[in-house]
Protein backbone atom coordinates (compact mmCIF):
# COMPACT_ATOMS: atom_id res chain seq x y z
CA UNK A 1 0.00 0.00 0.00
CA UNK A 2 1.19 3.54 -0.66
CA UNK A 3 1.30 5.79 2.34
CA UNK A 4 0.09 8.68 0.29
CA UNK A 5 -3.11 6.51 0.06
CA UNK A 6 -3.72 7.65 3.67
CA UNK A 7 -3.96 11.56 2.89
CA UNK A 8 -5.06 13.84 0.01
CA UNK A 9 -5.03 17.55 -0.50
CA UNK A 10 -7.52 19.30 -0.26
CA UNK A 11 -7.41 22.94 -1.12
CA UNK A 12 -4.05 23.24 -0.14
CA UNK A 13 -5.00 20.88 3.30
CA UNK A 14 -3.74 17.95 4.76
CA UNK A 15 -6.50 15.56 4.54
CA UNK A 16 -6.61 12.54 6.48
CA UNK A 17 -8.11 9.91 4.74
CA UNK A 18 -7.58 7.07 7.45
CA UNK A 19 -7.70 7.03 11.18
CA UNK A 20 -4.61 5.98 12.98
CA UNK A 21 -4.10 3.84 15.70
CA UNK A 22 -4.06 5.69 19.22
CA UNK A 23 -2.25 3.03 21.13
CA UNK A 24 0.41 2.44 18.28
CA UNK A 25 1.10 6.32 16.83
CA UNK A 26 0.18 8.24 14.16
CA UNK A 27 2.46 6.32 11.38
CA UNK A 28 0.41 3.43 12.28
CA UNK A 29 -3.34 3.44 10.30
CA UNK A 30 -5.94 1.69 10.82
CA UNK A 31 -7.15 -0.47 7.78
CA UNK A 32 -10.98 0.35 6.69
CA UNK A 33 -13.31 -2.54 7.01
CA UNK A 34 -16.79 -2.05 6.32
CA UNK A 35 -18.04 -2.38 9.73
CA UNK A 36 -14.89 -1.08 11.16
CA UNK A 37 -11.08 0.41 11.22
CA UNK A 38 -8.58 -2.15 12.62
CA UNK A 39 -5.43 -2.00 13.57
CA UNK A 40 -2.86 -4.82 11.93
CA UNK A 41 -0.44 -4.22 14.64
CA UNK A 42 -2.43 -4.14 18.25
CA UNK A 43 -5.93 -5.15 16.43
CA UNK A 44 -7.18 -1.86 17.99
CA UNK A 45 -10.29 -1.84 16.41
CA UNK A 46 -12.90 1.04 16.42
CA UNK A 47 -16.41 0.62 15.14
CA UNK A 48 -17.84 2.56 12.75
CA UNK A 49 -21.37 4.30 13.50
CA UNK A 50 -23.97 2.68 11.80
CA UNK A 51 -25.39 4.75 9.09
CA UNK A 52 -29.07 4.27 10.65
CA UNK A 53 -30.22 1.93 12.55
CA UNK A 54 -33.58 1.24 11.97
CA UNK A 55 -35.68 2.10 14.49
CA UNK A 56 -37.99 -0.99 15.37
CA UNK A 57 -41.27 -0.10 15.23
CA UNK A 58 -43.23 -2.55 16.24
CA UNK A 59 -46.93 -1.62 15.49
CA UNK A 60 -49.18 -2.97 18.22
CA UNK A 61 -52.82 -2.66 16.39
CA UNK A 62 -54.71 -1.04 19.33
CA UNK A 63 -56.78 -3.05 20.87
CA UNK A 64 -59.81 -1.59 22.46
CA UNK A 65 -60.76 -3.68 25.30
CA UNK A 66 -64.55 -2.79 25.52
CA UNK A 67 -65.89 -2.94 29.09
CA UNK A 68 -68.57 -5.30 28.82
ZN1 LIG B 1 -2.19 -0.35 16.87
Amino acid sequence: MNSSDYYKIEGGKLVRTHRSCPKCGPSYFLADHYDRWSCGKCGYAVFKRKGQTKAKATRRSPRKRSKA
